[in-house]
């Protein structure tokens, strides 16, 4: 098992999977290799089921197979320098055309993509918003406008002054994985939390958000790819590149060991004596 080591001053050891598949070990400086991996031997199970799942969740998303294939709303668009005068990017099928003038680099085509996502994903996003916030009733009131940013670990957020915050990136998603959450968001505008009353709203205005949530799960590894990081947003891929890169070996008995018995609730460990705070 390959995984890559992260040492910072923190007082735990934690194990996280990330949904391209890769295994990034977080650790106190001064624990040695050995307790690292005796502790990654003694929740192996757990780590190869993690990763396993992960390869799984990856399978329902397309595969691209050119560089200037990018992801959007749940299928893959193709970006091509126009052969006639264009002044703004157009979609023909599934053919994104730029300017020539945009595509001088790859670098250049892929921010002139990233601009034209941006305004679409606004756009998609105003109209579910105004689609679904009359079912709100009078907490709609509440809403105070929407935002956009690039983030690595949310699709969305709602704030209580009624401001809602997308991930552009959601562009990238199926519309029934934008659509739902929306409307996640929209019912915290009701709800400031994620409590029985909470659900029930939701699940009364869109009651498959479920299935929908979960194939938005399946398309997480999609935040990272490609790994555009002009405005200076932290990817999850950014962050994997730090770190050392090591390889542990697990003979077949340790493999097959019983893990312990907390391994299926955390993956934490309590190595120094001090409980990860959550
Ligand atoms: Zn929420």
């Amino acid at each position: 098992m390959i995984y890559r080591l992260v040492r910072s001053r923190r007082r735990t050891l934690s194990v996280e999977i990330h949904a391209a598949g890769t295994v990034v070990v977080r650790s106190p400086m001064r624990t040695s290799v050995a307790d690292i991996e005796h502790f990654l031997r003694s929740r192996f199970d757990w780590i190869a089921g993690k990763v396993a799942q992960a390869a799984t969740a990856r399978s329902v998303i397309p595969v691209r197979s050119h560089a200037n294939e990018f992801y959007h709303r749940g299928g893959l668009l193709r970006w091509e320098p126009s052969s006639e005068p264009l002044r703004t990017p157009r979609r023909h099928a599934d053919t994104l055309l730029l300017p020539a003038s945009l595509t001088a680099t790859p670098l250049h085509a892929q921010k002139a993509v990233a601009r034209w996502q941006r305004r679409e994903a606004e756009g998609l996003f105003e109209e579910l918003i105004a689609r679904h916030l009359p079912a709100i009733g009078l907490p709609g009131l509440r809403y105070a406008g929407l935002r956009m940013r690039k983030m690595s670990r949310r699709w969305g957020s709602c704030s209580s002054s009624g401001t809602i915050t997308l991930n552009e990136y959601l562009i990238r998603t199926p519309d029934a994985c934008i659509e739902s959450v929306v409307v996640h968001e929209l019912c915290h505008l009701v709800h400031l939390h994620h409590g029985p009353t909470f659900r029930e709203l939701n699940l009364t205005l869109m009651p498959w958000h479920r299935e929908a949530d979960a194939l938005l799960d399946a398309w997480t590894s999609v935040l990272s790819d490609p790994p555009e990081t002009t405005n200076g947003a932290r990817s999850p891929v950014h962050q994997d590149t730090v770190g050392e890169m090591r390889t542990l070996t697990i003979r077949q008995a340790e493999a097959l060991a019983p893990s312990l018995s907390n391994a299926e609730v955390s993956a934490e460990a309590i190595i120094s004596g001090v409980r990860p705070s959550i």
